[in-house]
């Protein structure tokens, strides 16, 4: 009969984030897949648990990972874990796990640590609905396919990032999403966890002067869900309510701004009625 996988995660800094179920677990499997086998070892002895580890990561996964799926589809239970986190959340895992689930080895996932749910948790960033857009690609090309695909989302967005790509990343986010409400999260759970609740604009600037040391998540407010009118039909609506103040009707002002500024007479017509409502004209 075929075993378990079993997808544990670790602290992603603190150490008593270690569960009670996923110690147990690692205690009582075969065998441990492990993201590097040094990190999971001290793990392993800060816990007082031996079990035979094996090496599974980005540029070995193929055939490792084959070689654990043969075990487990023959009896062994095993454990997978990464140096930190959630195993299959940007880092290796999700392949085996695909892997093993395609030949009908159960696998189970126990909950634990995870960075992203982390950072959202602490962001202050509306949670009801978000979505992890993980590493930014540095292929310039992709970089700006993904980043031109979230102009319009309205969702948060949580962003993973080493620390000497942040300024980069942080002046692209800027760049393409317009200043918006952001968190910055450092080193989450260890010694010097910092949560900076701020803007993309100034987190930018700041990390242009300093240099980001430890590991960060991004947590960036989506769009509003109704976008501020665009800054020509709002510099139109201006030009408008200077007609007006100088006794032109709504209708003649809207047309002598959309004329001068190019948009549709509608469009500004529509945007000055609005305008002066909230003014509760
Ligand atoms: N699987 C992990 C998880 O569940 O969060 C993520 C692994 S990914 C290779 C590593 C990235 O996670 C880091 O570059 C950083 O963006 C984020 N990260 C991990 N630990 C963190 C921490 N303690 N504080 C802030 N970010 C962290």
């Amino acid at each position: 009969m075929a075993g378990t996988l079993y997808v544990v995660p670790t602290p992603i800094g603190h150490l008593g984030d270690m569960t009670e179920r996923a110690r147990a677990v690692l205690a009582q499997v075969d065998f441990i897949a492990a993201e590097d086998t040094r990190v999971t070892l001290k793990l392993l002895n800060h816990m007082g648990v031996k079990k035979p580890l094996v090496s599974y990561y980005e540029h070995n996964r193929r055939e490792s990972g084959a070689r654990i799926a043969a075990r487990v589809a023959a009896g062994e239970t095993a454990a997978l874990v990464t140096d930190a986190g959630t195993p299959a959340i940007s880092d290796p895992g999700e392949d085996l796990v695909a892997l093993c689930a395609g030949q009908g080895i159960a696998v189970v996932a126990l909950p634990g640590p995870c960075a992203l749910v982390t950072a959202l948790a602490v962001s202050g960033l509306p949670a009801g609905r978000f979505c992890f857009e993980g590493f930014l690609a540095m292929n310039k090309k992709s970089r700006r396919a993904h980043l031109a695909a979230l102009r319009a989302e309205t969702r948060t967005m949580i962003f993973y990032e080493a620390p000497h790509k942040l300024p980069h990343t942080l002046a692209d986010l800027l760049e393409a999403l317009g200043d918006r409400r952001a968190a910055v999260c450092r080193e989450l759970t260890k010694r010097h966890e910092e949560v900076w609740r701020t803007t993309l604009h100034e987190a930018a600037a700041h990390y242009a002067e300093h240099a980001p040391r430890g590991e960060f998540v991004l947590v960036v407010e989506g769009r509003p869900d109704t976008p501020p009118p665009s800054p020509s039909l709002a510099s139109a609506v201006e030009q408008a309510k200077e007609e007006l103040s100088g006794g032109v009707s709504l209708r003649d002002a809207a047309r002598r701004a959309a004329e001068r500024t190019g948009l549709s007479r509608s469009a500004v017509y529509a945007a000055l009625v609005k305008d002066e409502r909230a003014d509760g004209r």
